[in-house]
Parts: structure tokens; sequence; C-alpha cells
């Protein structure tokens, strides 16, 4: 299987949306990088020093934990900034805190783009094939056929130096602040990592994607949501308008859409609003499985 393509492919711009790419940095996203860190380091520090209760240092973490999706994503994409090297330094920076291989994930998302719902080829179908709530059950079969996919997509970076580097200094981290605050470390960093699995295995692949068929468009949904829901879930509800056109960035997808929404339909893109995907996501026991 060749290596994913990197670059924007033709399609992935559309010629009527603006890129914030233009500029050297995309400030929002920098911003975010920043939160994401100020959070967790927060979080820790505040339970360290008396401050914050378990469920405060969870809620903080979790909250900042959260936003690292965007980040690494964005950077993936190439829109964080107009230089490869400092788009990349961005991204990995969205990654180290919940412990993402960075170059790994790369390749993992480009095969998820690529192979949107096939079954052995997308990796993050294993996550939608069963019920929501037996996820942890099959994590690790899972984890196990998304590593072999992108090892045999891209040998280099489906196992990169960079990125065995940056999970042990993140371990080698997580052991020093755990032997000076072990409840700090498990409230701050550990709780919040392991309910992430579920919060972005929810909104991020659950809500768009499941009992869908397989496809570049008609494998993604639209989710209906009000402004405020939308920024919540930092606009991925418009998660099959970022599969129709993954080089816009996330903070643009509300604007982008209204002039792409006929587009998007003809292209056998789906919408559904959050009170029917929700009880969707959460009990739907098996997929149809497809091959
Ligand atoms: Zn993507």
């Amino acid at each position: 299987m060749a290596t994913p393509s990197l670059k924007p492919v033709a399609g992935d711009r559309h010629p009527s949306v603006e890129f914030s790419t233009r500029a050297a940095v995309d400030l929002p996203s920098l911003v975010m990088v920043v939160l994401e860190w100020v959070s967790v380091a927060w979080a820790y520090a505040g339970h360290a020093s008396g401050t914050l209760s378990a469920a405060a240092t969870v809620a903080i973490g979790l909250l900042g934990m959260n936003l690292a999706f965007t980040v690494w994503h964005e950077g993936i994409h190439q829109t964080l900034a107009r230089g490869r090297r400092l788009n990349d330094v961005l991204g990995r920076l969205g990654a180290i805190p919940v412990f993402i291989s960075y170059d790994r994930l790369r390749v993992h998302h480009l095969l998820h783009h690529r192979f949107t719902n096939e079954p052995h080829k997308d990796p993050d179908y294993w996550q939608i094939r069963g019920p929501f709530w037996a996820l942890a059950l099959r994590y690790f079969a899972g984890e196990r056929e998304s590593r072999a996919l992108c090892r045999a997509a891209s040998p280099s970076e489906g196992s990169s130096r960079a990125d065995h580097v940056q999970i042990l200094a993140s371990l080698g981290v997580l052991a020093v602040l755990s032997w000076v605050s072990p409840w700090s470390a498990l409230w701050a960093i550990v709780v919040p990592r392991l309910a992430l699995c579920y919060v972005h295995a929810f909104y991020l692949n659950y809500l768009p994607h499941v009992g869908l068929p397989a496809g570049r468009h008609q494998g993604a949904r639209m989710i209906t949501v009000g402004r405020a829901t939308s920024w919540l879930m930092l606009q991925h509800n418009y998660h099959a308008l970022h599969h129709a056109f993954p080089a816009i960035p996330w903070h643009r997808y509300a604007r982008a859409y209204p002039r792409v929404a006929d587009e998007l339909r003809a292209r056998g893109i789906t919408e559904l609003t959050l009170r029917a995907a929700f009880p969707l996501a959460l009990t739907l026991r098996k997929a149809p499985e497809r091959s």
C-alpha cells in the first residue's frame, strides 16, 4: 500500500472559501495549543497545591485535553502554519499532553480519510464496529489492527523515532509528576486521558460515521446543532464538510458551510439532528459488516 499523500489533493480546497493558512500561523489554533497546555498544567498544579478538588481537577484536565484532537488534526492537514516545520511542531505540541504518536497518527488519519468506513482499511473503523459502551473491550484488538495498517502504509512514519522519543519523554514527565504528587497526576492527567478516549470516540467518530456506508462523502454525516453546541464541539459537527474539504481550518467550518451545502448534498452527504444521532451512536449494537 502506498504512503498516503501528505499534500492537499485536488478537491481538498474550495475556491469560494478563504484559508487562514495564508497567515504564518493560524491564530485560533495557536491559542488552542496554549489553552491545552495551560489547562493540564493548571489542573495538576491546582490539585498539588490544594486549591482544586479532585472533581474540578478532572474537569479542567479533560477540558484542556479535549482541545488536543483539533490541534493535532489541523497539524496533520497542514492548516496550523504556512511552513511545514512550524505546522508539525505545533501539531506535535497538541499531541504531547495526550500521549499520542504524532507521526503514526498522521498516517492513521490520512488512511481514515482515504478509506472512510471501510472495514480492515479504515484504522478508525474498529471503534464503530460494535456498541459504544463496549469500546474498551475491543480497544487492544482495534489498536493492533490500526497500528498494523499504519506500518504497512508507511513503515517510517508508522513507527518513527521522533514518536518514540516523544512518548518516552512524556512518560518520563508523567513518572516525575506521579512521584512528586501521585494523586494530582492521577486526577489531572491519567483519569482525563482515559475519559478522553470515550469523549473523542463519541463526538468525533460515532456521531459522524456510525451506521454509514464506506466512502469519502457518504461515509460521514453532518450533525445539525445550535451555534453554542457547535462551539462546544469545536465545530466538529461539520465533520462531513471536513471530509469533503480537509484544507478548511476548523474555525471556518460554520462560515464555509452555507457556501458549499448544496454541493455537499449533491455528493451524497446526509444530515442528522443531534437528537437523532445521539441515541443512534449510543445504542447501535453492531454496524453492518462491509468488506
Ligand atoms: Zn481529518
